[in-house]
């Protein structure tokens, strides 16, 4: 038996003794070295850069990994050599545990963007004359990118949006707002009905709701509003081809809960009915406080913007960081809470409680400051001082990892969409060559 062995690597010639190859007899080289008596080169056609850190790893009995090969196919030629990652030193560790996150990635992506997207049976579509017409109305409205005209209606969408925000905002100003009693004449009410007993007449945001109404105007572009916004979701609705699928959306399911509330304020308005009594109120100011959803609409037009669905992938991996903040704050601010109490205990005017401390903590350490409550001894201000600063480092992490994550999928993301363009490219190649050149496919399951 020879002392040393040969091999003949992608046209790369080696050299090694044999008995370093025996250390480890089950992988491939272990076995060759057992079963392979002769002088001549053994031919194997693999990448000779990779097998260089392979011998390497029978000479000095630890796998150092090339830096300069992309980690999948490291991992290709591992298993072709039949070495086990265990062997990887904790140094070249990193890469391997970086493919795998960019590939548990790659498939967060393909699984949130791709599959999203609902549409018509093609086959159906190209048949039927109807169903083209229904397809164009739902692409109109679903489909910013579209065309041009579906384009302009989301533009027409987004301003409609904006004017429903901004009566908002106008209809809880006097200025916008007509007087119908005034506020004696309330007083005078009160002596013979109890529909004012619980409206404080101290309060002149009360007062401004009971005497007043909105100026006429103001109420048709609200009704005008809502008659758009309900013809939009029936449409939008109707046209969809898998209606089980329209509610996945949550921006669908915002849009319909928006419509059903205004319906319900904008009727009660009407009948006056919030004025009944004092359920029938408390159900009127809801629906109401649900309007601040309105601006969420605008999300329906950058839906298809991909910055802003890799910050919601970015929020939605993160979650177990934002858990771990909440944990954190919530922790430290009772820690404070507790502290600023005892150290302000000999001083009357301030932090009645631990709650009231556990308030200001949270103001503290959020770097908000109302200034509200504020310790006065100095034994609390120095309490106060270790607050503020761990409030910055606490919140300062979590936003650092949010971030990266951002910035991966984004880059991710950037992947995505070349690879996209290049099978679209490839596709259009495939319909210009005749029929007996079997179409080149890329392979959907491989991630890069
Ligand atoms: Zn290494």
């Amino acid at each position: 038996m020879m002392e040393f062995m040969t091999f003949d690597v992608g046209g790369m010639i080696f050299k090694t003794k044999r008995q370093n190859l025996l250390t480890y007899p089950s992988t491939r080289l272990g076995k060759m070295a057992q079963e392979t008596y002769d002088e001549d080169p053994v031919i194997i056609d693999r990448n000779h850069t990779i097998f260089s850190n392979i011998l390497d790893f029978y000479r000095l009995g630890e796998l150092h990994l090339p830096q300069n090969v992309c980690a999948a196919a490291t991992i290709k030629e591992l298993e072709y050599w039949d070495i086990h990652q265990s062997h990887v030193a904790e140094c070249c560790l990193k890469i391997i545990t970086e493919y795998e996150e960019s590939v548990k990635k790659h498939m967060e992506l393909k699984r949130r963007l791709d599959d999203v997207e609902i549409d018509y049976n093609s086959k159906e579509v190209s048949e039927n004359k109807a169903k083209q017409l229904i397809r164009q109305t739902w692409l109109f409205f679903d489909r910013p990118n579209s065309s041009k005209p579906a384009f302009i209606y989301s533009i027409f969408f987004m301003l409609v949006t904006v004017l429903s925000v901004a009566l908002f905002c106008m209809e809880t100003h006097p200025l916008f707002r007509e007087q119908v009693q005034t506020k004696d004449e309330i007083l005078g009410l009160m002596n013979f009905t109890d529909l004012f007993d619980d409206v404080n007449m101290d309060n002149p945001k009360e007062i401004v709701f009971v005497t007043t109404v909105v100026k006429p105007l103001l109420y048709h572009l609200q009704v005008t509003c809502l008659a758009f916004f309900t013809t939009d979701l029936i449409l939008h609705f109707a046209t969809c081809p898998v209606k089980k699928q329209f509610f996945r959306s949550p921006l669908n399911v915002l849009d319909a809960f928006l419509v059903f509330s205004m319906w319900t304020t904008t009727v009660m308005e009407f009948v006056e009915i919030w004025s009944a009594g004092k359920i029938a109120g408390t159900v009127y100011i809801t629906f109401k406080l649900c309007s601040v959803f309105r601006p969420f609409r605008l999300l329906r037009l950058i839906r298809q913007h991909n910055g802003l669905n890799m910050l919601f992938l970015a929020m939605g991996n993160s979650k177990w960081e934002i858990g771990l903040l909440m944990m954190a704050f919530m922790f430290f601010s009772t820690f404070f809470a507790g502290f600023v109490y005892y150290a302000e205990y000999k001083e009357p005017t301030t932090f009645p409680s631990v709650f009231t401390g556990i308030w200001w903590s949270v103001i503290t350490m959020t770097t908000v400051g109302y200034g509200d409550e504020y310790p006065k001894t100095l034994l609390g201000r120095i309490v106060g001082t270790v607050c503020a600063l761990s409030g910055v480092l606490i919140i300062a992490m979590p936003i650092a990892i949010i971030a990266s994550t951002f910035s991966d999928f984004n880059d991710k993301n950037k992947v995505r969409l070349k690879r996209q363009s290049f099978q679209t490219q490839n596709k259009k190649q495939d319909k210009s060559v005749e029929n007996h050149f079997k179409p080149y496919q890329i392979k959907q399951s491989a991630v890069y």
